[in-house]
């Protein structure tokens, strides 16, 4: 489990991580979302280890992360933001001296590393030396080393960042695999791979805690939760069918797009109002190309806690 308690990081008389409080458990995948300069880098950096908090606590497996270091340590795997260090090494020999600080006995040491290379997909760079590799690989050879240990606690900055499409499915299907057995944080200004990935997600804002809820219900938090999208067939004329919908008590208010001759409905609180439109469209004998019910739009409830501060 990790456990920070009124965790606190000032640069001079900046605050950049203000009195975090939160428990993270096993099996869940915690995505921590922010505005560029939000304090998520910061809090990882003190989780790992890397940077001591100026007041409150953090604990990783019962071990403080301050005084006992070393035993925190040992249970993380931590991806920084960026590049692995020592340029000038190869993966291969990157690897290998990660398993050897990691203390990882002979007996595992093959078969962990032939592991990494596998889940990674390293095999084409491993004689490569880290600052010829392209970014996308840079940063899985940053994932490897964090994973080599198979640690309880992964903490992973920006996890697919320069990752192309693929790798980025790539990783997040990885890192679905890892979930069961492990307490997995991860930083993005991607909400979509928030969606992917998390269970959990915590919205920070100048260093304090704006949100802490699941991805489902925090987009059900959002204007689009349970608004219906209608597409008309070219011949439709979408003022007709907007007006009709816009009577509806179940439905608040209405936006158009004349361009796709597509609207939103967006609900009166508590209603849904897709069968009162279904109805009613059977009714008038509209012809829908496309009717869907919006689940909630992540982003714009990120944009409405943050203060349209996102990146
Ligand atoms: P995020 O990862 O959410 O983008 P960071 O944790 O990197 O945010 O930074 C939080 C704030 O702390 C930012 O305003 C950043 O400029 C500031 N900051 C980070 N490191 C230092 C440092 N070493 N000295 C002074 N300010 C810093």
């Amino acid at each position: 489990m990790i456990n920070c308690k009124a965790l606190t990081k000032k640069y001079g008389n900046f605050v950049a991580v203000n009195e975090l409080t939160f428990q993270v458990q096993a099996g869940e995948v915690l995505g921590f979302l922010g505005p560029n300069g939000a304090g998520k880098t910061t809090t990882m950096r003190i989780l790992a280890g890397f940077l001591s908090p100026t007041a409150g606590k953090a604990s990783v497996c019962g071990f403080d992360v301050e005084t006992q270091s070393t035993e925190a340590k040992r249970k993380i795997g931590y991806l920084p933001e960026g590049a692995p260090s020592y340029p000038e090494m190869t993966s291969r020999s990157f690897l290998e001296f990660i398993a050897d600080s990691r203390k990882i006995s002979i007996s595992n040491r093959q078969r962990r590393l032939e592991e990494v290379h596998e889940l990674l997909q390293l095999g084409t760079v491993l004689d490569q030396k880290i600052d010829t590799l392209s970014k996308g690989f840079r940063r899985r050879v940053g994932l490897a080393q964090a994973i080599l240990h198979d640690p309880e606690v992964l903490i992973l900055d920006e996890p697919t960042d320069g990752l192309d499409p693929n790798q980025k499915h790539e990783v997040r299907r990885l890192i679905n695999r890892m979930s069961e057995r492990k307490i997995i944080i991860i930083s993005t200004h991607l909400l979509e791979e928030v969606d992917a990935v998390c269970n959990r997600a915590i919205i920070i804002s100048d260093g304090k805690i704006l949100a802490d809820d699941s991805p489902k219900n925090l987009e059900s938090k959002s204007k689009f939760h349970n608004a219906v999208s209608v597409k008309l067939l070219n011949s439709m004329n979408l003022n007709i069918v907007d007006s009709a919908i816009n009577s509806l008590p179940e439905v608040a208010s209405t936006r158009i797009d004349e361009n796709n001759n597509s609207l939103i409905a967006f609900p009166t609180k508590g209603k849904t109002p897709l069968e009162a439109i279904t109805k009613l469209g059977a009714a008038e004998g509209w012809d829908f190309s496309e009717l869907h019910v919006e689940s909630g739009r992540l982003d714009e409830v990120f944009r409405s806690i943050t203060g349209g501060t996102a990146r």
